[in-house]
């Protein structure tokens, strides 16, 4: 039995087995993280090198970075849009 164990669908997740979406689920069991595929059985470990640092380093991250982080992610590919900084569509 596994009722036990919290398993996390990750919403637009691809299997990369089955190639399905969201069927994707995540959950934890004895100190590792794990993926599994609810479609086609598909299973995984997740590496985290050093987990729990991990998350403390992005709860602490300075207000540069996250600037910098935000840049990168809404850096396009198509012209305009980064040609002018000033153009935010928030
Ligand atoms: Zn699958």
């Amino acid at each position: 039995m596994t009722s036990d164990l919290k398993k996390r669908f990750i919403a637009g997740a691809v299997c990369p087995r089955c190639a399905e979406m969201d069927k994707i689920v995540v959950y934890h069991q004895e100190g590792k993280d794990y993926r599994e595929c609810v479609s086609c059985g598909y299973s995984d470990v997740m590496h985290f090198p050093g987990a729990g640092r991990e998350l403390e380093t992005r709860v602490n991250k300075t207000e540069e970075e996250k600037k910098a982080e935000v840049q990168v992610i809404k850096f396009p590919a198509s012209g305009n849009v980064a040609a002018d900084p000033k153009t935010k569509k928030e």
